[in-house]
């Protein structure tokens, strides 16, 4: 069902095409197989995709440019390279901390995020994430930060250059 409702998205032949969730409901196999029949398609028709996903390992696999949403809001944007290896924003670096790796590197302690992702539809005051942010300050609770260009990439935080030293 999924390669028949990319072949129909591909009849229109768009520019642009997003794909939300597109192999969540799959198995591994198939994942793969439907994930390489996206990147062959792209090759072909050179469309731009966006794609949307909460499994980074498939991000990893297909993506150019990565951005990270937390609430609805962006909080870290900028190369996939950039962004995996190094993540500046404390939500991107508990995301790829939970990320199983086939080469995991013990000298990275693990991220745990405490607290309960609060309500999008009501969205905490200043920073999104600050009830949940092991870095956070009184001014995150009350100022929202704004994406800004910081080693190559841009990041909302306002203590990014503190926490990433
Ligand atoms: S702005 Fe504050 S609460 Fe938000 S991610 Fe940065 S340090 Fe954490």
């Amino acid at each position: 069902r999924q390669r028949v409702a990319l072949a129909r998205a591909m009849m229109l032949n768009p520019k642009v095409l997003v794909a939300d969730e597109p192999t969540s409901a799959l198995d591994v196999s198939i994942q793969a197989q439907v994930l390489n029949l996206f990147m062959d398609l792209q090759e072909e028709f050179n469309t731009a995709y966006v794609f949307i996903s909460h499994n980074l390992s498939v991000v990893r696999h297909v993506a150019d440019e990565v951005l990270v949403m937390y609430l609805g809001r962006p909080v870290e944007m900028g190369p996939k390279a950039l962004i995996y290896s190094r993540p500046l924003h404390p939500y991107t670096q508990a995301l790829l901390s939970a990320t199983p790796t086939l080469h995991p590197d013990p000298t990275k302690p693990k991220i745990k995020l405490t607290g309960e992702l609060p309500n999008p539809l009501s969205p905490p005051s200043g920073c999104a994430f600050h009830q949940r942010c092991p870095y956070a300050t009184e001014r995150c609770g009350v100022e929202q930060p704004p994406l800004r260009l910081l080693d190559a990439r841009q990041v909302a935080c306002h203590h990014a250059e503190t926490i990433n030293g």
